[in-house]
């Protein structure tokens, strides 16, 4: 684990010459939230410049592909729309190649996602109503009405999640034949606030998990299924070595890094301090091989070595 900055000239141009593609995380490493990172744009413009494929990559399904990519386009990244990546491609990829085209799919999930799937042809069963009657009486009626066609389930971040549809998935997934797929698995989220969480979408997946016993098949970052659609669309990880992750969470970014044995870069734009990499607390798999304070360092370096060449 090095400071990028700490790199010879000769050094830097083996680095920047031993990758190919690069998986980039977006919150935390091209904005936050709302606010872009001053010279990630410059970062990505330059790296592009040095033949290097950039995919862009979130866990976040708020929002759509369309709308992450006009969020980029208008921030200055020149990103194909196809190099935008959620889990909610991945999902779709999934739910295609395991013949889930005829068949009910019940989601605990954003409005986002429900017209994203539906968009790419799937049924949904309809979710339960937003308030009921506070009786047991009604909670029971509205808990054994089943839609007996639903064949899948889905939980990722739902803003409007309720009572009465966490029981509905919890009485679909009690037949075994019904898939169950899950978003991110994270259980505190921050927004842009250091040191401030929200509650994440993983605690709700739990609770199912945990409820029927049963595992969920991811569909984020960290997953199989993430990285299977990654290795499909973009080859990437033909040559592991050749791909460069570069993101700002070490429990995410640098732990599906590891994973897939891409190399890491980590910047201290987003989630991660200093103090994280002065008091590790992962495992040594997961350390960064790099890190930087933002990609702004990154455009600079490419800059001092290739700066003629660009
Ligand atoms: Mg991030």
């Amino acid at each position: 684990m090095r400071d990028l900055t700490t790199l010879t000239i000769h050094e830097l141009e083996n680095f920047f010459n031993s990758f190919d593609q690069v998986l980039c995380d977006i919150d935390g490493v091209l904005w936050n939230i709302v606010q872009n990172i001053p010279g990630a744009s410059d970062a990505i413009s330059s790296l592009q410049k040095l033949g290097k494929q950039i995919i862009t990559l979130s866990n976040n399904t708020t929002k759509s592909i369309d709308a992450y990519h006009k969020q980029l386009k208008e921030a200055n990244f020149d990103i194909e729309k196809s190099n935008v990546v959620t889990p909610t491609p991945v999902t779709i990829s999934y739910l295609r190649k395991n013949n889930f085209a005829n068949k009910k799919i019940f989601v605990l999930g954003t409005t986002v996602l429900k017209d994203a799937l539906k968009e790419a042809g799937f049924v949904l069963a309809d979710n339960g109503p937003d308030r009921i009657e506070e009786t047991c009486h009604q909670f029971a009626s509205l808990s054994s009405d089943d839609d007996d066609d639903v064949a899948a389930v889905i939980v990722d971040l739902d803003l409007n999640i309720n009572y009465v549809n966490l029981q509905k998935g919890v009485s679909y997934l009690q037949k075994p034949e019904v898939e169950f797929l899950c978003g991110a698995r994270d259980e505190k989220n921050t927004f842009g606030k250091k040191n401030h969480f929200v509650l994440g979408p993983g605690n709700f997946v739990k609770i199912l998990e945990n409820t029927t016993g049963r595992d969920a098949i991811g569909m984020a970052k960290r997953s199989r299924c993430m990285n299977e659609y990654l290795m499909e669309k973009f080859q990437m990880g033909k040559d592991p070595s050749r791909v460069l992750l570069i993101g700002d969470s070490i429990s995410e970014d640098m732990v599906f890094a590891a994973q897939c044995t891409y190399q890491k870069l980590l910047v201290l734009s987003g989630l991660s301090t200093v103090s994280d990499l002065e008091k590790w607390a992962f495992p040594e798999e997961y350390k960064p091989d790099f890190y930087v304070e933002s990609l702004k360092t990154v455009h600079e370096l490419i800059e001092k070595v290739f700066g003629t060449k660009l």
